[in-house]
């Protein structure tokens, strides 16, 4: 079994006076390895609990998440060897562009000269060849958004989630770096699951689409198969 298996999913929150508010209601899905899948609904929907629950930053109420077999119940967020993008990429605001993407790097106690061919090497990826040394602060939104997906497929992760990882920047920006996404995804051969609620976003990068409304799944297929429209 490889991949991500994902099956009856809930996850909830105290809604405050006993009640509860069900964001994933019974989820099924499948991500393949080496596949782009992107998951797609209005604000609200539960993508983001979903994603969550899958990285293990969310508690989950129901169902199993495995990975290429194995049940992550109980597995923390850091055992899990998934990388994480989020809309704001918290960059370390103290270490300059080459030590952030350095940071998994240094976690997995590469040897220097290894480490900095590999920042080098990823910041040519991203497009941002000669920032090593440039401190976060004087980065453009964009670029930091770069710097960000960086430091996230600098370990080799077994799987990327990505959520919202464009919706801070503007339109145009969002255009490009969708497309240069695309190209990054697929040259590295990642495993990736993209929560997005911009359906052209959700068209451009993936391989497949998961539309979800009100917690559940109202289809999974390719873009070009898509009966449902946001
Ligand atoms: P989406 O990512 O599609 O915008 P979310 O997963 O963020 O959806 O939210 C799904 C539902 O869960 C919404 O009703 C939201 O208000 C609720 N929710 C999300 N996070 C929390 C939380 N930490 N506490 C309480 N309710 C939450
Ligand atoms: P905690 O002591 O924080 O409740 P657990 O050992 O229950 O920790 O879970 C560790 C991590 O695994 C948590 O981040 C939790 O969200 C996640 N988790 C718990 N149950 C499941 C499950 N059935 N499937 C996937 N992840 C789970």
């Amino acid at each position: 079994p490889e991949g991500l298996r994902v099956r009856d999913l809930h996850v909830r929150y105290p809604a405050g006076r006993g009640a509860v508010t069900t964001a994933v209601a019974g989820v099924d899905l499948d991500v393949r390895t080496g596949e782009v899948l992107a998951l797609l609904g209005p604000s609200g929907s539960g993508k983001s609990s979903l994603l969550r629950a899958v990285a293990g930053l969310e508690p989950v109420a129901g169902g199993t998440v495995r990975w290429a077999g194995r049940d992550l119940a109980g597995v923390p967020v850091h055992r899990r060897g998934f990388g994480l993008m989020f809309q704001d990429g918290q960059l370390f605001p103290h270490r300059t562009v080459a030590g952030n993407v350095a940071y998994g790097l240094t976690m997995a106690r590469l040897p220097r000269a290894h480490r900095e061919r590999r920042v080098a090497e990823l910041l040519d990826l991203v497009g941002l060849t000669g920032y090593g040394p440039r401190p976060v602060s004087t980065l453009s939104g964009g670029q930091a958004q770069r710097v960000t997906l960086a430091r996230a497929l600098a370990p080799q992760p077994a799987l990327l989630l990505l959520d919202e990882p464009l919706s801070a920047l503007d339109r145009g920006l969002r255009e490009h770096l969708t497309g240069e996404l695309y190209d990054i995804l697929r040259a590295t051969g990642t495993t990736a699951l993209y929560v997005t609620h911009d359906h052209d976003e959700a068209f451009t990068v993936a391989d497949r689409v998961a539309v979800m409304d009100a917690g559940r799944l109202l289809q999974v297929d390719a873009p070009d198969r898509l009966w449902w429209r946001p």
